[in-house]
């Protein structure tokens, strides 16, 4: 039994060891990436509900690995956010999203809005506001075209002092979205006292829709609070016509969802915006 202790105890040491060796090496390769340009920036459609028209673009992260292929934000979000190596591969999703709608513009496609995630630890960093009033100088992007997507979790953390970067961030000119709502604890109320613009509902509130009876509730709620409080709303993850339907009957504002495409790189983006006919 002791012997058998022994063992358990080497085998955690060991499979401990590994994990944290494997996300040093993570970390190092993701360090690599940033010097060696390996990150890229995907573009996902937002959809205005009555129009039918592509007005916007969520800007998401990939990671071109040379050896792996492509990996997804999930796989190194977490561990950028951990480390801190957030803050750099955020400061390069802003600027690089912000030239490319510029570009865009350029270029001749209608003006699109972007919106850029913004993790907890970039909203606490101090340079923050330099940084965007930079990337909007620098790029030539009119404020008013660009939107932050925050969690609630973020907000929720050190509420006082984000309070005050979100109000410094709204006088920009900015607009702040609540991404993924419904799956943290913050109420509806409580997103009034940060001047929020545009509520995301959560994929996993509209994946079931419109047969599941609480999901449909939930949703038909939320659009009516969001509303009631002069906030926009955003179904987040509508892969079908029924989905989106129903979403449109509660009045809801925009949608985003593979039902139009799934994130794009820059030149089929493009592309898919000069050939989308609005429903
Ligand atoms: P998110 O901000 O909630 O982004 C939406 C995610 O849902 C994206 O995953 C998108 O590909 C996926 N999605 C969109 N439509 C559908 C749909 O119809 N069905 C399903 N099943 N999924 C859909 P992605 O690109 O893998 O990103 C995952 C998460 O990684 C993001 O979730 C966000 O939290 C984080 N992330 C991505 N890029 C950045 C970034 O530049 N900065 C920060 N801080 N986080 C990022
Ligand atoms: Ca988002
Ligand atoms: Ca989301
Ligand atoms: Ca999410």
């Amino acid at each position: 039994a002791k012997d058998a202790g022994r063992n358990t105890f080497r085998f955690y040491r060991t499979a401990l060891t590994d994990a944290a060796n494997q996300r040093l090496e993570i970390e190092n390769r993701l360090r690599h990436a940033l010097v060696q340009n390996e990150l890229e920036v995907f573009y996902q459609p937002q959809v205005h509900m009555t129009s039918g028209k592509i007005t916007g673009i969520e800007a998401l992260v990939r990671w071109r690995d040379p050896e792996r292929g492509l990996i997804a934000p999930d796989v190194f979000i977490p561990l950028a956010e951990e480390t801190g190596l957030i803050t750099a591969i955020g400061d390069f999703v802003l600027r690089e999203a912000c030239r490319q709608v510029v570009e865009w513009d350029r270029q001749g496609l209608p003006p699109l809005e972007v919106s850029v995630n913004l993790s907890a630890r970039q909203v606490a960093a101090p340079g923050l506001l330099h940084q965007l009033r930079q990337v909007l100088h620098e790029s030539g992007l009119p404020a008013q075209r660009l939107t932050l997507e925050l969690t609630e979790s973020t907000l929720m953390e050190q509420a006082d002092t984000t309070r005050g970067t979100l109000q410094q961030i709204k006088g920009l000119g900015i607009a702040l979205a609540i991404d993924d709502f419904g799956t943290g604890y913050s109420s509806l109320a409580y997103l009034k006292e940060f001047a929020i613009d545009i509520l995301k509902i959560d994929q996993t509130f509209v994946r079931d829709l419109p047969e599941d009876r609480n999901d449909a509730e939930l949703a038909m709620t939320i659009i009516d609070m969001a509303h009631n409080l002069g906030l926009d709303v955003l179904a987040e993850g509508v892969e079908t016509q029924a989905q989106r339907a129903f979403l449109a009957a509660q009045g809801c504002d925009a949608w985003q969802g593979y039902l139009c495409s799934r994130p794009l790189p820059a030149a089929s983006l493009a592309r898919l915006v000069n050939d989308h006919e609005p429903e």
